[in-house]
């Protein structure tokens, strides 16, 4: 095992404030079980679960409650003991709204409900490569970076697929995040154990380690846990640039690859990249039988009290989650579910985390920028910080006119949502959101046009 410096340099990126000495000396800390729980049926990437239990069921902690709902789709488990008081439509951390389980955690159980069958911890080294895929989808595990996309699925590549390169994603380039750096200090024997259970699922590719320079005591953990490793296994030190955790731009930094457009994925360049708190997640799920339940939030904001890096149960309510952050020491502008780069404003604290819920951020109004969107002045600044080549003015100027189709020749559709663009642009445009508006349009209509090309087969067998 050794440490290498990133040898290659992506086009673009951008350098924000990154606040993170708020939070970054806080070790991790675990909250009680709240009252109440909002458990997301779509905590993932892809179709949402099929909730399977209904308002009066008493459940237990790790019990299916929502069932894997096609190739694309997670499963989840109660994240507490409890009574479900409703299954009803609830908004999510991105505005949509999702079905969810209000989980009552303070209901006595009866004397007579039947214990939940446990996943058995699992010898991992002398199981097989499809026992330790079984049980990483009946975790219920899924990118816990922000993506979410399923686990199993992405340990599990296409015939014809065949991973050269696992890569651990340490990056973490969001401003104040900094849940993934006290994983890696405080958790690394189980990211050692997740890349070797990981590594037998893939038949034995050569890892990377990638980490930003920014974090040394990240660096210097992982080098201990690593250190008597077999095999080719790198940590590899990116330069401190946003947005270095990018999937891509990872691949790029890391091994001098680059991923064609959508719908190609990391898989079509021998990569596989999963960020270190999944891999934790995958060790705990296999050697000692714990579902994805829980995940370490940052909690932050110069509004914020006590800022901290949470354990706290899917589900925990934004409210409960800062309540145990000893509430706000001044009015937050602006709450913030993720990072200030690509996360999302929320209006209401009622939301309940997921599995991807890395950050969340409150903000005074010293810290929100107030602006004014304004004509483009075609200073070009958005086009040298675009990592995707894309030209945002271009792309934002015609969603601005509802122009959906040059938006789409525009090659909108591999915008990765950075938000480099809109950082720094003179004009306070929100590039960032046109794209996303042209995107979530465009996959509407083939949506539209998949749903119209069945029922044409559907009808003319
Ligand atoms: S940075 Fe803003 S003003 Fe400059 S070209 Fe891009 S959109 Fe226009
Ligand atoms: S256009 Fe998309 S990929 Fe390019 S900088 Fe803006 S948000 Fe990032």
């Amino acid at each position: 095992m050794k440490t290498v410096k990133s040898p290659f340099k992506f086009k673009g990126g951008v350098h924000p404030d990154y606040n993170k000495e708020l939070a970054r000396e806080s070790a991790i800390e675990r909250m009680a079980t709240p009252a109440e729980l909002v458990v997301s049926m779509s905590q993932h990437l892809g179709a949402p679960a099929k909730c399977i239990v209904k308002a009066g069921d008493f459940v237990r902690r790790g019990q299916l409650i929502g069932e894997k709902n096609g190739f694309i789709s997670v499963c989840v488990r109660a994240s507490a003991d409890g009574q479900v008081k409703a299954v009803e439509k609830r908004l999510g951390p991105a505005g949509g709204m999702a079905d969810a389980v209000i989980l009552d955690t303070t209901a006595a159980l009866p004397e007579d409900l039947p214990p939940v069958e446990p996943l058995k911890p699992l010898d991992w080294k002398n199981a097989t490569r499809e026992e330790l895929l079984k049980r990483v989808e009946e975790a219920g595990i899924c990118g816990m970076g922000g993506a979410g996309f399923p686990s199993a699925v992405k340990l599990n590549p296409p015939p014809g697929k065949r991973c050269e390169y696992l890569i651990l994603n340490g990056a973490e380039c969001e401003p104040y995040l900094t849940a993934d750096f006290r994983v890696m200090l405080e958790r690394a024997d189980r990211i050692r154990t997740g890349v070797e259970i990981m590594r037998k699922i893939l038949g034995m590719p050569a890892v990377r380690i990638a980490i930003e320079a920014n974090k040394p005591e990240a660096i210097a953990a992982m080098e201990k846990a690593f250190a008597d490793i077999e095999g080719n296994v790198e940590i590899v030190v990116l330069p401190v640039l946003y947005p270095q955790g990018s999937e891509k731009h990872q691949i790029y930094a890391t091994v001098g690859r680059v991923v064609p457009e959508p719908p190609a994925l990391p898989i079509d360049v021998g990569c596989v990249v999963e960020n270190v708190g999944t891999v934790a997640a995958i060790a705990d799920a296999v050697e000692k039988g714990e579902p994805l339940l829980e995940r370490v939030t940052t909690v932050s904001g110069d509004a914020v009290a006590n800022p901290k890096n949470v354990l706290a149960p899917s589900g925990t309510k934004y409210s409960d989650l800062l309540a145990f952050c000893g509430g706000t020491k001044e009015d937050a502008a602006k709450v913030i579910s993720g990072g200030t780069m690509m996360g999302f404003a929320v209006s209401s604290l009622d939301i309940g985390t997921t599995k991807t819920t890395s950050g969340l951020l409150f903000l005074t109004r010293k810290k929100v920028f107030q602006y004014s969107s304004q004509a483009c002045i075609n200073c070009g600044r958005c086009l040298r910080a675009c990592p995707m080549n894309l030209n945002p003015a271009e792309i934002s100027k015609a969603v601005e006119s509802d122009d959906i189709k040059t938006a789409e020749d525009a090659h909108v559709m591999t915008c990765i949502e950075c938000g480099a663009c809109s950082f720094g642009c003179p004009a306070y445009r929100t590039i960032t959101q046109y794209c996303r508006r042209a995107k979530n349009s465009i996959r509407a209509r083939m949506a539209a046009e998949r749903a119209a090309a069945q029922a044409a087969k559907a009808a003319n067998p």
